[in-house]
């Protein structure tokens, strides 16, 4: 079985542009919203992510969404525990697709390091923003 871990030099899900993400009012409250909004910069990435070492520049002090972690994603989607590495590594898929390509070195990585093959599992240096919920689970996902 697979398991969900953020890789190095990825940040795929800190591009927070709200038109690929049409949903985010279904699972994030109205302050929430208005907190993830004002995180958007123009270029549609997070004002926090360096983009020149790919990771959040506020990791410790990030919002409790961009957390990777069972408590959020049950609060955001209702993702049960036992469902927490199927729906995020399927999120990671589906962002890291959108923003790098799926032949990314992205992506390559990604799938390496889930199978916790290689040593690049790692502790998230961004681990990780708001998932772009994929369609394929959208119907599992409970959201609000
Ligand atoms: S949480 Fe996923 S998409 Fe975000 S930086 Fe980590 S591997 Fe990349
Ligand atoms: S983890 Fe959250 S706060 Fe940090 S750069 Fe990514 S989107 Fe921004």
């Amino acid at each position: 079985m697979s398991h969900w871990h953020c890789i190095q030099s990825c940040g795929a899900c800190c591009h927070l542009d709200p038109s690929d993400r049409p949903d985010l009012d279904q699972y994030l409250s109205p302050e929430d919203l208005a907190h993830y909004l004002s995180l958007v910069g123009a270029d549609g990435w997070c004002i926090h992510f360096d983009a020149d070492q790919r990771r959040c520049g506020i990791y410790e002090d990030r919002p409790w969404f961009c957390r990777v972690q069972a408590d959020t994603f049950n609060a955001l989607y209702g993702i049960t525990p036992a469902d927490l590495d199927e729906f995020a590594i399927a999120c990671c898929q589906t962002q890291i697709a959108e923003v790098y390509g799926e032949g990314s070195d992205e992506m390559e990585r990604f799938e390496v390091a889930i199978e916790g093959t290689i040593a690049d599992r790692i502790d998230g240096t961004v681990s990780g923003t708001i998932a772009r919920v994929p369609k394929t689970l959208d119907n599992e996902s409970n959201m609000k």
